[in-house]
C-alpha cells in the first residue's frame, strides 16, 4: 500500500520524494488506485487529509508530458484563490520533473497576465469559477473541450459560494471524454444532483 506500489513513473517517484513524502494518507491509499483505472471518483475527505496530493499525483502520472499540440488538459476548480495558490504549489512541486505547464486563473490578478499565460498553451489549469468564466466569455476560442482531467476540490464550498451556476455552465464545456473528480467534506443535497449530472458511474470513496 505504499507509494512504490502504485507503479507511477521515475520522475514522479523523485517528485514525491523531493516534497518529502513517504508513505501515503488513508484517503490517498485508497483514491489514487481507483483514479489511475480512470474511473470517476466522489471522495468524502476534508482539508488536513493529504487530498489536494490524492488527486494530484495520479493526475500528473496520466498527463506527465506537455504536448506541444495539447490544448488545456487538466481543470482544478477551487473555491478560493488563497487553495488555487496552495494547490498550484503543490502542482509545481509534485511536477518538478515532469515538463507539464500550469497556470492559474484566478481573481485579483490582473486579466491581461492571465491572457498571456493562457498563450503560453498551459496543460492544467488552477482556477476559481467566477474568473474562469470571466475568461471563457472574453476569448472566443478558448476551448475546455480537450480537457481529460477535471477536479472540483472543496466541492461543498464551491456551492456554499454560490458557484453552482457557473459549475453547471462549465459542464457543458467541457467535452465526453473526460474524467471528473469531486472533493468535498460534506455531500449535500444540491452537490449530490450535480454530481449526478457531471461524473460517470463515480466510485464513492469515504474513510
Ligand atoms: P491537504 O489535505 O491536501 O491540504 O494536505 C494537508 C497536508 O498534508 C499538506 O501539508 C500536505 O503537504 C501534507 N501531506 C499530504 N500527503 C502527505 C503524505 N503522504 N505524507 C506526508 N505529508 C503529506
Amino acid at each position: 500500500g505504499g507509494f512504490e506500489s502504485l507503479g507511477l513513473s521515475p520522475n514522479m517517484y523523485r517528485g514525491i520524494k523531493r516534497k518529502g513524502y513517504k508513505v501515503p494518507t488513508p484517503i490517498q491509499r485508497k483514491t489514487m488506485p481507483i483514479i489511475l483505472s480512470g474511473a470517476d471518483v466522489v471522495a468524502m475527505a476534508r482539508t488536513g487529509s493529504g487530498k489536494t496530493a490524492a488527486f494530484l499525483i495520479p493526475m500528473l502520472q496520466r498527463l506527465n508530458q506537455h504536448l506541444p499540440q495539447g490544448g488545456v488538459r487538466a481543470l482544478i476548480l477551487s473555491p478560493t484563490r488563497d487553495l488555487a495558490l496552495q494547490t498550484l504549489k503543490f502542482t509545481k512541486e509534485l511536477g518538478h520533473f515532469t515538463d507539464l505547464r500550469v497556470s492559474l486563473l484566478v481573481g485579483g490578478d490582473s486579466m491581461e497576465s492571465q491572457f498571456e499565460e493562457l498563450a503560453q498553451n498551459p496543460d492544467i489549469i488552477i482556477a476559481t469559477p467566477g474568473r474562469l468564466m470571466h475568461h471563457l466569455s472574453e476569448i472566443d476560442d478558448m476551448s475546455l473541450r480537450t480537457v481529460e482531467y477535471v477536479v472540483f476540490d472543496e466541492a461543498d464550498c464551491l456551492f456554499g459560494m454560490g458557484f453552482a451556476q457557473q459549475l453547471h455552465q462549465i459542464l457543458t464545456r467541457l467535452g465526453e471524454n473526460r474524467q471528473t473528480l469531486l472533493f468535498s467534506a460534506t455531500l449535500p443535497s444540491a452537490l449530490a444532483e450535480f454530481a449526478k449530472a457531471g461524473l460517470r458511474d463515480p466510485q464513492l470513496v469515504r474513510l
